[in-house]
């Protein structure tokens, strides 16, 4: 975890206990450190500074304002999904140039509304794409900067609902069709090749793959540029994994940033990375407080009150997080199931979880939850999506409220 801490039988996020931002806000509640993440994206920036480098955060992985406006101090750029993150964007006044835009089903409206934005580039995903990106950019006499996603066929040996680069998946087209869409591409008036991108799947604890699909992506630059393409980009995706238990092995990021660089050495490039997860992910938990406590055999279930609409990961991914109470018990401790409310069987947090003395109303900290956790909340069950709070030094403050039941039906009639 990045500015989380056990100390004097509390847990604390940088000066700030835990269990009083539980007694201020309520429950369910996702808090985030800002020293974590500026910490992080300090140290990366650091570790590029060999290279010229765009730090372009993915939106995704957490799009609050106040996190978006964060890193957008620290001089981030952004990786962006979808009309809403360019909108987020937006609203923190990031600066266009160090936007790219990626997705595999960009809409025109989509395109247009980014052309007029004049962000950095497109990261094109298909042929359909390409004719659309040229088509609007010539309606608005633009040049659309753009860098084909290459699918160079490595498996990211992650979860296979993570793993995007392989040729079975719908991401990125083969090494051989970006090469006649690039040659493509001269001819048209309403383009402008200024890249080359990949990104082969999250949360990889390995870096053989990305060095890998680093290296096909830098042969391809090479030759475009012998070509006579005036590149400037080659981004390398996101996907750098965290740990998310004690004890979990993963490659440091100097590693991820040696597997990055190393086929790029000798290339005269700006190198994009684009981490979601990397930066945020440990710097956020998600809080909850137990309802009940459940004997089961010789186990038992202690029922929360954050589900698997607050917190997908453990549903979707299978994820392991790691739980601690946020106020150490005295007593043995015993094993645990870590529940949602929800009703689905899936609606598990965490299982064979250590608590000593756990009583009804303890608060628990749901670890590594800053990244796909509030971006990926629902209202399944009808239940109001979750506060999140920022810390800074000994403050915290409510980067968003929690919503009430008035706004589930928001937009709905009678
Ligand atoms: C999701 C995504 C990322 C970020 O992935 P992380 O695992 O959060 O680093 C980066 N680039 C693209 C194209 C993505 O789809």
């Amino acid at each position: 975890m990045s500015g989380f801490s056990a100390r004097r039988g509390l847990w604390w996020a940088e000066q700030v206990p835990l269990l009083s931002v539980a007694e201020f806000v309520g429950t369910p509640t996702y808090v985030y450190s800002t020293q974590g993440l500026v910490e992080r994206y300090q140290a990366l920036d650091r570790a590029l500074v060999s290279c010229p480098h765009l730090i372009a955060y993915s939106v995704k992985a957490n799009s609050n304002l106040a996190l978006l406006k964060l890193m957008a101090e620290q001089g981030a750029g952004f990786d962006i999904v979808s009309l809403g993150e360019l909108a987020r964007v937006r609203k923190v006044r990031a600066d266009m140039r160090r936007v790219v835009f990626s997705g595999v089903g960009k809409t025109a409206e989509e395109l247009d509304v980014a052309l007029a934005a004049k962000i950095a580039l497109f990261n094109v995903e298909s042929a359909s794409e390409l004719v659309m990106l040229d088509a609007l950019a010539r309606r608005r006499k633009m040049k659309a900067p753009f860098a084909i996603r290459v699918n160079p066929d490595v498996d990211a040996r992650t979860h296979r609902h993570l793993a995007t680069g392989s040729r079975e998946t719908k991401f990125g087209v083969p090494v051989t069709e970006a090469k006649a869409l690039y040659a493509w591409s001269r001819g048209m008036k309403g383009l402008r090749a200024l890249g080359v991108d990949g990104h082969i799947g999250s949360q990889m604890t390995r870096v053989a793959p990305l060095e890998r699909a680093v290296g096909t992506l830098a042969r391809l630059y090479r030759s475009l540029c012998a070509d006579g393409f005036g590149l400037e980009y080659l981004d390398v995706g996101g996907g750098w994994g965290i740990d998310y238990q004690q004890g979990e092995r993963v490659p440091t990021m100097q590693t991820f940033v040696d597997a990055v660089l190393k086929p790029l050495r000798g290339l005269a490039t700006t190198v994009v990375v684009e981490p979601g997860r990397w930066l945020v992910g440990n710097a956020g938990v998600l809080l909850a407080r137990v309802q009940h406590v459940k004997p089961s055999g010789q186990s038992a279930f202690a029922i929360v009150d954050a589900g698997m609409n607050d917190l997908l990961r453990p549903a979707l991914y299978q994820a392991k997080h790691a739980v601690t109470a946020v106020a150490r018990r005295p007593g043995r401790a015993r094993e645990y199931t870590v529940v949602g409310p929800i009703c689905e069987t899936a609606d598990v947090m965490a299982k064979a979880v250590r608590l000593s003395g756990l009583q009804q109303g303890d608060v628990l900290a749901i670890h590594s939850a800053g990244a796909y956790g509030m971006s990926m909340a629902s209202n399944y069950n009808s239940r109001p999506r979750p506060a999140e709070v920022l810390v800074e030094g000994g403050r915290f403050r409510v980067i968003r409220e929690r919503e009430t039941v008035e706004q589930l039906w928001r937009g709905e009639t009678l």
